[in-house]
């Protein structure tokens, strides 16, 4: 017996040696290269071949980071998610080491962090248009430099701009018009990083070139207004300038709607400025201008206030329109706005489980999961927030109004009294959130252990005041200590979270006809 176990484990061995020495020299030449999709939609899969299932795919030219290579076939990484591509819809990115690269935030109070992690002290934030110079790419995260500070930053919330990649403008005359490349982009006084913001422009815009000096071009925003913009933010074309850019010149006469009533307008756009009126919902006012987060007001006797913008819906919908007439494909979300919401933060940690979990973090990291598959799929998502702080409800609700989101979705974890109750449940509370609650509960309990307890309507404030298509989903309750074991893996949160995309996904899919 005893030689008999000792050969069968000696071949074992022979044959992990000869396994390694098979894989080893590929996985080093593979691993820490970059490649980027050569086809318009790639798909990653959760193994080396066709036959294995989708696990999100990825647009042309988006870049993976090459973690292993098995045949034809690559293991990569991209933001949170890993799976297998084909390498033959790939394309090697060449080092780019000796160009500058920028990145312009996306959105509002961007956080640079001391280190590549949520849990890291915040240095400074970006107002949306920021322009950073990149120092380092650490995968799901950018080391940036601005205004001589140095910090990390996450990728979700930032475009990357190459400097190569769009020629530098000539002094020749033949491209008259600028079209914008990155999502929002700030327009400057003077042809200068520094120089003050004048306006902003957002992607797609074209506007015709008045002047061209060094790296940055005047564009012509009205008939009496110009500024500059840094030319390789955008592309420049001979193509006529878009009708959407009338449609952006008029937002700042814009009308904002108040959604409570009480709304207080003060003199200054800072909470603690004087009340200046208090508005009801519903009451409609022309905006006449926007600092940061607030709006400024025209009220009735001539008087102008400020209101913040998270508590009022901005009249745009033409706009709105225009940019969701996309042509969406199946099993895309391409052209859909989806906000996330993750449950608590802060001073609010939520429930906290039998063995000390705390909700407000796991979250947060299943809603991270989330919306890299959803960012994946096209669809532009935003997050109510992306780190350990207390955001209001209402706001949370106003954010998917001012986005006119598609849909809505709230991630918490349950707990009750009884240890003994267990499963996961979907809300909703409007009629017309049924239907979205209905498909993420079903795609979800396909991926998923727990008891089902149903979709429900649940008297939810998020869910009350949205006017979304919005639900909230409790993954599991924190106070059964087995569930609350079952529920704090990652491979729970990845499971879920591949539920939930399925189910918006299919529910988008059911709308098309
Ligand atoms: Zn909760």
């Amino acid at each position: 017996m005893h030689n008999f176990y000792h050969h069968k484990s000696f071949s074992y061995v022979i044959a992990l040696i000869l396994f390694f020495s098979i894989l080893i020299p590929s996985t080093s030449n593979a691993n820490g290269d970059e490649v980027m999709a050569s086809v318009s939609s790639l798909h990653i899969r959760s193994g080396p071949g066709l036959a294995y299932p989708i696990l999100s795919s990825v647009k042309k030219e988006e870049r993976m980071n090459v973690l292993e290579r098995q045949g034809d076939w690559l293991k990569v990484s991209k933001g949170q998610a890993t799976g297998w591509v084909a390498s033959w819809y790939t394309k090697p990115i060449e080092s780019q080491k000796s160009i500058t690269q920028m990145v312009v935030s996306k959105v509002d109070r961007l956080n640079v962090r001391s280190q590549a992690s949520l849990e890291s002290s915040v240095l400074t934030q970006l107002s949306a248009g920021d322009q950073a110079t990149v120092i380092k790419d650490h995968g799901q995260w950018v080391e940036i430099s601005f205004n001589q500070i140095k910090g990390f930053v996450t990728k979700e919330y930032i475009t990357v701009s190459n400097e190569s990649s769009s020629p530098p403008p000539s002094s020749d005359t033949t491209s008259a018009n600028f079209q914008v490349a990155v999502d929002i982009l700030n327009v400057r006084s003077k042809p200068d990083l520094t120089s003050k913001r004048v306006s902003q422009v957002k992607k797609g815009e074209r506007y015709i070139i008045l002047e061209k000096r060094n790296n940055w071009v005047n564009i012509e925003l009205s008939k009496k207004e110009s500024g500059w913009v840094y030319s390789f933010y955008g592309t420049l074309t001979n193509q006529p300038t878009s009708p959407k850019n009338i449609e952006s010149k008029k937002e700042t006469n814009k009308d904002v709607t108040i959604l409570y009533n009480g709304t207080n307008l003060r003199g200054k756009p800072s909470t603690s400025s004087e009340v200046i009126y208090r508005a009801n919902a519903g009451e409609t006012f022309k905006t006449v201008g926007q600092s940061d987060d607030w709006f400024e007001l025209q009220i009735n006797d001539g008087k102008k206030a400020f209101v913040a913008s998270w508590v009022v819906s901005t009249k745009n919908s033409s706009k709105n329109n225009i940019e969701k007439e996309v042509v969406r494909k199946k099993g895309t979300l391409n052209g859909l706005t989806i906000v996330i919401d993750p449950g608590h933060g802060g001073n609010d940690s939520g429930t906290s489980g039998a063995r000390g979990t705390d909700e407000k973090g796991i979250t947060l990291q299943t809603s991270e999961l989330l919306s890299s598959k959803l960012r994946s799929a096209g669809a532009n998502v935003i997050m109510t927030r992306d780190s350990d702080v207390y955001v209001d409800l209402r706001k949370r609700v106003a954010i998917g109004h001012q986005v006119a989101a598609d849909a809505f979705i709230s991630v918490h974890y349950d707990a009750t009294d009884s240890s003994a109750i267990n499963g996961f449940t979907t809300y909703y509370m409007h009629n017309y959130q049924k239907g979205l609650a209905k498909s993420v509960h079903e795609s979800l309990g396909k991926k998923i252990t727990l008891r089902d307890r149903g979709t429900q309507p649940g008297n939810y404030l998020v869910l009350r005041e949205n006017r979304q298509q919005a639900i909230l989903i409790e993954l599991g309750f924190l106070s059964n200590p087995t569930e609350e074991r079952a529920v704090t893996t990652e491979k729970f949160r990845e499971q879920a979270s591949l539920g939930i995309y399925n189910g918006v996904v299919n529910y988008f899919d059911n709308q098309r006809n």
